[in-house]
């Protein structure tokens, strides 16, 4: 359902191509799939799907800008300025991306308008700002004689940067943003399900004067496309994001050319509430962190663990929310949710819903597609799950929430409950008992923990994932440096 009121983006107006060596091209064999409303079903346009070959090009366009274009050698001061005027560009261009984003993932307007392009702007912003502070250092040595020694950063060179469907335009600038600032040079591949705003960035990319080959973006799928540029010997660095499986692949093929690899995986969060918790605030921040981007969030809040005497309250409170929240087309003035992003990932939730159900969890809101056309499933709550249940140790990647009650617990079981799941990527605790906070904060196995509010994110803080949520951080110093190699220099000066 696309409002007449709204102008469709240009970018819609014919096939997508890919942006390689600053053209716009076609796969060479012609190969082409629809792109997909999720509100509605209905195709939007079609893209090209690249592979090896188009892969190939890129690399060869990414490398010739890397070691002899301008990009390397452009003084940080211009690649820092050029990441600014790419976050003006992206917020005067605002409204048509989020208008895109939202007619590809279906999600509610007014959030993909406030998050996913305000933080694509922001991240922008702050990575711009590293360019000019990415420093070696000079060590003092002891070895004999009289030496100067330091250390360069320097950047890796081409980075084949992957990313999924959930929050596409966010997701491939939290890559290409503090890529470009460390002077390396990429190749982009989005989801196949979510090409638009990649290329509407990339046609930005080109009204900036990035010079060509500099950011290249090939469509296609993930074991054609994405598979290309994982065993290209030509790329130095792949960051990946997306579901463990894809990751461990990675590992492997990247082993070929020992290519560096940093991988943002998935999740299955805990959400601790205590007795003495603002409890208005944490049921209002554990809806929104299960059931916001219709729970297609990597870090989302899926394992409630709540105290028993306050659990009636809060499993009611977020209950009620569940029920009242509007799910609909994120067009809809009124969406707060919108549909999950395609047809199979419908069948995926609903098949765990189905197994909860089967090994005795019990619904006590939601649980049901919403009939008509897109893919929307209801804001759902499982009551009285148990650590072996499907629901409970696997990520669904969906509006489902499992909850749990605590007691007796002593902090040591409270964070071992927490902790028992092969994940690692975030946690929230919920009391106003400070001290009790940082005891359970040091005994959590999760790279992001928030006290007593939900996802706080912020590109000064590393991302990332302990166990099987990944490898490396992206954010901060450490994400931008994720984008460097260290060389050791040492001059005798005798
Ligand atoms: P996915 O299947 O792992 O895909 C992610 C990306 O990898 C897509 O671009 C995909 O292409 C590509 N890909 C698939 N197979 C590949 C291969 N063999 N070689 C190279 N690339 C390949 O994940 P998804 O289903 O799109 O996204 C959902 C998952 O991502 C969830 O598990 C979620 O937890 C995780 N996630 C993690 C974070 C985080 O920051 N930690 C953030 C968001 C999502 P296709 O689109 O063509 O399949
Ligand atoms: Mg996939």
């Amino acid at each position: 359902m696309i409002n007449p009121a709204v102008a469709l983006p240009a970018l819609l107006s014919q096939p997508l191509k890919m942006l390689i060596d600053g053209k716009w091209l076609a796969s060479q064999n012609g190969a082409c799939m629809d792109v997909i409303n999720p509100s509605n079903g209905q195709v939007l346009v079609q893209e090209s799907l690249g592979g090896a070959y188009e892969v190939d090009l890129a690399v060869q366009a990414a490398r010739r800008a890397f070691e002899f274009g301008p990009w390397s050698r452009m003084r940080p001061s211009e690649r820092s300025r050029m990441l600014l005027k790419l976050a003006d560009e992206l917020e005067q261009n605002g409204d048509e991306l989020a208008l895109l984003e939202t007619l590809n993932t279906g999600k509610p307007l007014k959030l993909a308008r406030a998050f996913d392009i305000g933080m694509a702007a922001e991240c922008l912003r702050y990575n711009a700002g590293w360019a000019t502070k990415l420093n070696g250092e000079t060590r003092n040595v002891s070895l004999p004689g009289d030496w100067h020694a330091y250390t360069l950063r320097e950047p890796v060179g081409v980075v084949g940067l992957i990313v999924p469907w959930n929050v596409p335009l966010a997701m491939a600038v939290s890559k290409i943003a503090p890529a470009l600032a460390a002077g390396c040079t990429v190749v982009l591949k989005p989801a196949e399900l979510t090409p638009l705003t990649a290329l509407r960035l990339g046609e930005l990319i080109q009204a900036c004067g990035l010079p060509p080959g500099v950011v290249n973006i090939v469509t296609g799928l993930g074991h054609e496309a994405g598979q290309a540029i994982v065993d290209h010997p030509g790329v130095d660095k792949i960051s990946f994001t997306g579901s463990t499986l894809v990751g461990k692949l990675i590992l492997g093929s990247a082993a070929g050319n020992l290519k560096r690899v940093a991988l943002e995986l998935g999740g299955k969060s805990p959400v601790f509430i205590f007795a003495d918790a603002d409890l208005d605030r944490a049921i209002d921040a554990a809806a929104r962190g299960i059931f916001g981007n219709t729970g297609q969030v990597c870090a989302a809040g899926s394992r409630l663990f709540v105290h028993r005497t306050v659990a009636d309250r809060v499993i009611d409170g977020i209950v009620q929310r569940a029920r009242q929240l509007r799910v609909a087309p994120g067009l809809s003035p009124d969406s707060e949710i919108g549909p999950v992003i395609s047809a199979r990932q419908r069948e995926r939730v609903m098949g765990y819903i189905n197994s909860g159900r089967a090994e005795g969890a019990e619904v006590a809101a939601g649980g049901q597609v919403v009939e008509g056309e897109g893919f929307f499933v209801q804001p759902t709550v499982l009551v009285n799950t148990h650590p072996r249940m499907k629901v409970v140790r696997e990520e669904i990647f969906g509006p489902v929430l499992s909850t749990q009650l605590f007691d007796g617990d002593s902090l040591e079981e409270l964070a071992t409950r927490g902790n028992a799941t092969d994940y690692g990527l975030s946690a929230s605790i919920w009391t106003r008992d400070l001290r009790l906070a940082h005891q359970l904060v040091r005994r959590l196995r999760a790279g992001n923990v928030r006290v007593n509010a939900a996802m706080a994110l912020d590109f000064a803080m590393p991302f990332g994932g302990y166990k099987q949520s990944g490898w490396g951080r992206e954010n901060g110093r450490e994400g931008v440096e994720a984008y460097t190699e260290l060389k050791s220099v040492a001059i005798d000066l005798n």
